[in-house]
């Protein structure tokens, strides 16, 4: 029988069928009209971020979200994700919510950050209820990072190494750094390898915008080189994974979270 898709969710998006993580339901703990996010990244889905955001806040009541994750039942899922429209660790009720979901759902809980706060204590506490955080990190030089992630002074690149480098130290759980390949970083690839050494992830994700984005992604011949230099690492490559199309609860509020399949 097919599932139905016309529900009406408001924090709650999906399930999609990642090539990361499986069947994976959406948790938006921004759940805002506009991207919130601290950072501006030249391929994002969503779009362009309207204005930077940079301070913690609760966007929306905790107690809502649960209960419409409670909600979610038959699915089938493999991991609760923390992601949606803008950066998640941005939510001053993230480590509540994620621990709130873990007394009464089974499923593992995972975050997607672009690491923007990770040089935050209460931002790296509140990630290690996580069972998987997965980091991004889409440059290996200063001048990249400015091309790709963000304009704003507000946050510097050492400050984003530094907070992967301290949260490796402290996390007991799933690190996982995700690397995004443009055109405008491909040869930044051996100093990611540097880099990745520094920190030590337990998995490294080489990605490239498969979705529909402003960027090109690169092609599998330049992705198969790329993975040849990571070999002392578990990796895990978006063209390795053959993507099934996705089901979700409520369709329009999955593409808003995600941008639309292609
Ligand atoms: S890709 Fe993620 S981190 Fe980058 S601008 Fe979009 S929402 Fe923010």
């Amino acid at each position: 029988m097919a599932q139905r898709t016309d529900f009406k969710m408001k924090y709650v998006y999906g399930p999609v069928k990642s090539w990361r993580l499986g069947n994976s339901l959406g948790v938006d703990l921004l759940s805002q009209k506009q991207k919130q996010c601290s950072f501006n990244c030249s391929y994002c889905q969503v779009g362009p971020t309207p204005f930077y955001v940079l301070e913690r806040k609760v966007f929306v009541p905790t107690e809502d979200v649960v209960k419409e994750v409670l909600s979610v039942k038959n699915r089938d899922i493999d991991y609760i994700t923390f992601s949606g429209n803008g950066e998640p660790t941005l939510a001053l009720n993230l480590g509540e919510t994620i621990k709130k979901i873990k007394q009464k759902r089974k499923e593992k809980v995972a975050v997607l950050t672009n690491s923007s706060l990770l040089f935050r204590k209460d931002v790296r506490e509140e990630l290690s209820y996580a069972d998987m955080v997965q980091c991004k990190l889409d440059a290996a030089t200063d001048r990249t990072f400015a091309i790709i992630s963000t304009q704003s002074k507000a946050i510097t690149y050492n400050s984003i190494i530094a907070g992967l480098k301290l949260f490796r130290q402290e996390y007991k759980g799933e690190l996982c750094l995700q690397i995004m390949f443009l055109q405008s970083n491909i040869n930044e690839a051996e100093q990611f390898v540097l880099l990745a050494k520094e920190i030590n992830p337990d998995l490294i994700e080489l990605n490239t915008p498969l979705r529909k984005s402003q960027e090109k992604p690169i092609t599998p011949k330049q992705m198969e080189e790329i993975k040849k230099l990571f070999y002392e690492f578990n990796v895990r490559c978006v063209y390795d994974k053959h993507r099934d199309p996705s089901v979700p609860i409520d369709k329009k509020t999955t593409e808003k979270r995600r941008g639309k399949e292609l």
